[in-house]
């Protein structure tokens, strides 16, 4: 017989839970037993003296657990079941290029993806500017797509660790969201629902990072790389930079035109390209799909070389109630903002610094993310042509063009653009774009 103010006692105490403990504290979440009292006063207890790896791995392993858990070994699939998670940046368009890569090299990934958080796009954000596709299809046709196509990015259901919605709402609004514990079992018990054999995380560093600093991303990074190995998932992580948007593009219809243009070779920009096939190559690796990187980049570069990484994007697209032509007639159907207007530079010099979260706010002002979670979002919104680091701009060069639905916010959204870079005289040094691996041990 447990308590939960016994619970919450132990670990105010700085004392570490048992499994069954945790087991019991968050089965409550769910079923209403345990009390919003409780779950803050225990995330507060957490934020205080931390889970140790085994009480993380017990937390993930309950909120996971709080509801449905996929299983995809009745479906006798043909290769791995695979996915990635980022913790969220700007530009960061990866995951719609990266789910039908792995599908053209035999993977099978079915991506619950999340709307927009704060200065940050979201997957889910992006398809839904997509006329017709459908991210809340039915479970039958979510397995239909992953095992005919290999590839399904939908939305979260309310099914899916649902003791997480709970105790991150609490955790929201009680100043207990900053825990690198608490982050860790919030990500992976909604991913791990997903029934996986393998994840690669990715997690950011920088000015548009979700954590504040690279130590603490290397922290967040670790601990999800045990705890995912720990609950029985092969995980690896990557440190990424998000000091500058990973791609010139940010919004969200103007995301799924620069995917589509990656697909099909039209546009593939370095940093991005980069991030994408460090990301799928360590999934091949993971899921026994490539023996190593080299030829798991050999693997990529042909399925995007042969079209079929765009056919599996076309074909996921279709499949899920968008049109069938999307890839052909992009203009058909997404988007265009009415006012495009530069944002000029206002000295000459090179892009040393970007605020890469003023950016991202740029395109939450101009309509493209949320203030609130009740918002409507604007599709066709966003920035385009951002100027990477170290590029040289005389004055009044662009250093984005703003793509905005009236005059108002565009010229907003040039100030915003303008505050957000530094121009410094001299080059700066290259910016990295991923940092380190890191593998269970
Ligand atoms: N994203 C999540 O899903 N959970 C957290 O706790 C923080 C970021």
């Amino acid at each position: 017989m447990f308590l939960n103010q016994e619970i919450v006692r132990k670990k105010r105490n700085g004392l570490a839970l048992t499994a069954e403990e945790i087991r019991f504290f968050v089965g409550g979440i769910t079923t209403g037993a345990t009390t919003e009292g409780q779950i803050a006063a225990l995330a507060m207890a957490v934020y205080f003296n931390d889970m140790n790896m085994d009480e993380r791995v017990a937390f993930t392993l309950a909120m996971r657990d709080s509801g449905q858990v996929m299983e995809w070994r009745s479906m006798n699939l043909p290769g791995p079941v695979l996915d990635k998670h980022s913790t969220g940046g700007v530009g960061d368009v990866v995951s719609l290029m990266l789910g039908p890569m792995i599908a053209a090299c035999g993977g099978f990934v079915p991506m619950i993806s999340g709307r927009g958080l704060g200065h940050t796009g979201g997957t889910l954000d992006k398809f839904d500017s997509i006329p017709g596709y459908s991210t809340v299809p039915s479970p039958e046709l979510f397995r239909k797509v992953v095992k005919e196509i290999g590839v399904a990015i939908i939305g979260q259901t309310a099914e899916l660790a649902p003791a997480d919605k709970r105790f991150y709402s609490i955790r929201d609004t009680t100043a207990t969201v900053e825990s690198v514990a608490m982050i860790t079992g919030s990500i992976l018990s909604k991913k791990l629902s997903a029934g996986l054999d393998a994840l690669v995380m990715d997690v950011k560093a920088g000015t548009g990072a979700f954590m504040p600093t690279y130590e603490k991303s290397v922290e967040l990074a670790e601990s999800i790389v045990q705890v995912g190995n720990g609950a029985g998932t092969r995980t690896s992580a990557i440190l990424t930079d998000m000091n500058e948007s990973l791609c010139p593009v940010a919004g969200n219809a103007l995301e799924v035109r620069q995917a589509m243009d990656y697909l099909t070779g039209v546009s593939r920009p370095a940093r991005l390209h980069e991030v994408t096939m460090a990301l799928c190559a360590e999934m091949l690796v993971l899921g026994k799909l490539a023996p190593d990187e080299v030829e798991a980049r050999a693997k990529l570069q042909a399925a995007l070389d042969s079209g079929e990484a765009a056919s599996r994007f076309s074909r996921m697209v279709a499949a899920l109630g968008g049109p069938a032509d999307l890839l052909e007639n992009p203009d058909a159907y997404l988007e265009s903002a009415p006012i495009v207007m530069p944002a000029p530079a206002l000295q000459a010099g090179y892009a040393s610094a970007t605020d890469c979260r003023a950016l991202g706010l740029a395109v939450v002002s101009l309509g493209g993310g949320r203030r609130r979670p009740e918002d409507a979002i604007d599709f066709a919104v966003g920035l385009t042509g951002l100027a990477e680091l170290g590029r040289q701009v005389a004055v009044g060069e662009p250093l984005a063009m703003v793509h905005a639905r009236t005059q108002q916010a565009a010229e907003q959204a040039v100030r915003e653009v303008q505050a957000a870079y530094i121009i410094g005289a001299e080059k700066p040094a290259a910016n990295p774009v991923t940092y380190q691996t890191i593998r269970p041990q």
